[in-house]
Formats: structure tokens, sequence, C-alpha cells
């Protein structure tokens, strides 16, 4: 069996280093690993129009936005089609049959549904689009048969909600569509990287981020201020790691060579972590490390967006081109799912044919 990739983002903003650790990054050496037969990068436009019916123009300015970060991380149009979800209408038809096998408690039971309406205090009123774009989702992956979905935590209740629509399409129809695998990162700290002030999720919409096109100054400004343990209030003080976001992006991020070359002090994260539980180590000194850490990382992915920034017209042929070949793909198993359902009736002419005998007789 084919080995396929689909993954994606919603153009609701730039992307950060939480996207970077908890699937870009992956993504790039999964690009580069040459062991997928074929890689889907979707901008999920219409999945955020789900939730940003009336800021169409915010979604449509973040397109740019969520390509230029693809390209400037190491995503090559060569080896993976990029494409734009609400072009390719095909996703939207599946959708609209895989909604006659789920029902509405099932998705009220989705954790992340769950929180993600409270974050957006959509209690009361919570758009029909919204609420169901879990299948919406499960369409997105099913057309490109993906076997392997690599994302962040909060994602694994769509593979979940995904995998049950499989198993009732195929026992209901025909054995048409592929389950798919969750890929999490290994990293721990990478699972949810948390915001910069210390809260849960770093998140668009939660402005507690440091995103990948961040000038130099800008990331050294937003870690010098960042969130640490609040009961360290002088350096003798013993300090808490656990939930510090500083070393959580320590772990997320550092690499034993980073010591050698900007803290030789320190043999590996965890003398520094010891250290700091301990007393004695302030946390300008970490910060420090943590922004000389980033800044390494964040240095080429910097360069390639400028490069790309310089002709825009032609990122957006390379969105044109990966639409094309997600299209067709999409097309094809959308042509299956007719057919399992009964409902390719123009295609299938034996029908045709036994219906006109049936009236002969
Ligand atoms: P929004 O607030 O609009 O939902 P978001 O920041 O949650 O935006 P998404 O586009 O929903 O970003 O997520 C894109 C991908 O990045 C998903 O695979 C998601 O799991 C992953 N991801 C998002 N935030 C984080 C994070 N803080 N840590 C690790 N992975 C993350
Ligand atoms: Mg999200």
């Amino acid at each position: 069996m084919s080995k396929i990739i689909l993954t994606g983002d919603r153009p609701t903003g730039k992307l950060h280093v939480g996207h970077y650790v908890g699937s870009l990054r992956g993504r790039v050496e999964l690009q580069n690993s040459g062991k997928f037969d074929h890689i889907y990068i979707m901008i999920a436009d219409a999945q955020a129009l789900t939730d940003n019916a009336d800021n169409p123009e915010k979604v449509r300015q973040n397109i740019i936005e969520v390509a230029l970060d693809y390209l400037s991380v190491g995503l090559d149009p060569l080896k993976s089609s990029m494409f734009i979800q609400s072009q390719i209408s095909e996703l939207c038809e599946l959708a609209f049959y895989y909604m006659n096998l789920v029902t509405v408690s099932r998705l009220q039971r989705n954790p992340t549904v769950k929180s993600e309406i409270q974050m957006r205090n959509f209690e009361t009123s919570i758009p029909v689009g919204f609420f169901t774009y879990p299948i919406s989702q499960a369409a997105d992956i099913t057309a490109f048969k993906a076997t392997t979905v690599p994302v962040g935590e909060d994602q694994a209740p769509m593979i979940e909600q995904t995998k049950e629509i499989v198993r009732k399409f195929n026992g209901t129809y025909a054995e048409v569509l592929v389950e798919p695998e969750i890929l999490l990162p290994d990293n721990k700290a990478c699972l949810r990287l948390p915001g910069t002030d210390g809260k849960a999720k770093m998140s668009k919409s939660l402005n507690n981020c440091i995103y990948l096109s961040d000038s130099e100054e800008d990331v050294k400004k937003k870690i010098m201020s960042m969130y640490t343990d609040p009961n360290h209030l002088r350096v003798e003080d013993p300090g808490q790691v656990e939930g510090n976001s500083v070393f959580i992006y320590l772990d997320a991020f550092s690499k034993t060579e980073h010591f050698g070359a900007y803290l030789p002090d320190y043999a590996s994260l965890q003398e520094l972590k010891e250290h700091y539980m301990r007393g004695g180590l302030g946390d300008v000194k970490v910060k420090k490390f943590l922004n000389a850490v980033l800044q390494e990382e964040l240095a080429p992915i910097r360069e390639r967006r400028k490069h790309f920034e310089k002709d825009i017209p032609e990122v957006y042929q390379i969105l044109k081109k990966g639409t094309e070949e997600a299209r067709e793909k999409a097309a094809a198993t959308l042509s299956e799912v007719k057919e399992a359902m009964k409902i390719n009736y123009f295609e299938d002419l034996t029908m045709i044919q036994e219906q006109a005998k049936r009236y002969s007789e």
C-alpha cells in the first residue's frame, strides 16, 4: 500500500514555533526521508472560515503568510503538494456524505471541539460549520487516502473521528477508504508547546506566540519577558522547571552541542535544570541561552523567507500547481466513494441497461 501524508494548518495567522516543533519540523524530515509516495500539505481556509465567517479578509491575507512559512521551513514544492482547501470542491462533497455516518452526540463528545467552543465563547451559538469541522477534516484526510497524519496532540480526537468514519463507510458501502495513523513528535515538550505567557498552548488566537517570521529583536524581546516560575524571585531561590515555559522551550529546541557553543559551564540541559532547582541560577542567564538556541534555529528560516518574499506571484503559482495535483487525487477518491454509495448513475451503464430491460419486458 502507498504511504501518503496529509497534514495542514489553518490560515488564521502566521505560523509560530509551536507549529514548528509540533508539526512543521517533522514534516520536513518526513519529506526529505524519501519514505513517502506522496505528501499533501493543506492550507485549511474553508476550516478557518468555520469560526471566522465574518472575517474573510483575515483568512485571505494569511494564505500567503502560511505558504511563505511553509517554504521558509524547507517544505519543497517538488516533493510536497501544497494546496488550498477551498479550491477543491470534492472535499465538500465528501464531507456532505460523511455527515450521514456521524451522530450529533458523537461530535459533542469530541474533547478538542469542546475546548475550542469554550475558547471562542460559542457555547450558546455554535456555527454548524464549526461544530461539524471534524467531519470535514475526515474528508480532507480520506480524500488523499492518507496513511500518516503528522500533527500536534490536540488533533488526536480528529484522527479518532476519521478512523470511525472510515470503518463505518467501508462497512456500509465498500472498502474504499484508508484508516490513517496519527504521527506525534517523539519529544514530549513538542506535543503542545505552551505560550510565552505560560498558558497551556501557544496559539495564534491567544497572542502568546513567537512567530517563525519574527525579527531577531522581537524574538529576543519576547524571550526576555517570558513567563517562568512565579516563585523564583531571587537568583538564590530554588526554581521549578516543570510548567516553566523557558525550560519547556529548551526541552523542545536545545541540543547538547548548544551548550558547548553558548553556555560552556554546563554539559547538558539536565545539569542546567538541576542548578535552577537547587537555586543560584537566574532567569536572565537561562533566557539568554534560550535566545541563542532559538536564533540559531530561526536564522536560516528567516533567510529563506526573505528570498520567497521577493516573488509572491511565484508562491501563488506553487499553490496553484499543488492544488491541481491534490485535486486529481481527491476527484479519484470521490468517484470511488460515489460508486460505492451507488450515486454514480451516469457512469453505471450496466444499471441503465438493466433498468431499460426491466421496462421493456
Ligand atoms: P487556531 O488558534 O486558529 O486554531 P492554532 O495555532 O491552533 O490556530 P492550527 O492551524 O489549528 O494552529 O494547528 C496547526 C497544526 O499545528 C496542528 O497540527 C496542531 O496540532 C499544531 N499545533 C498548533 N499549536 C501547537 C502547539 N502549541 N504545540 C504543538 N503543536 C501545535
Ligand atoms: Mg487550532
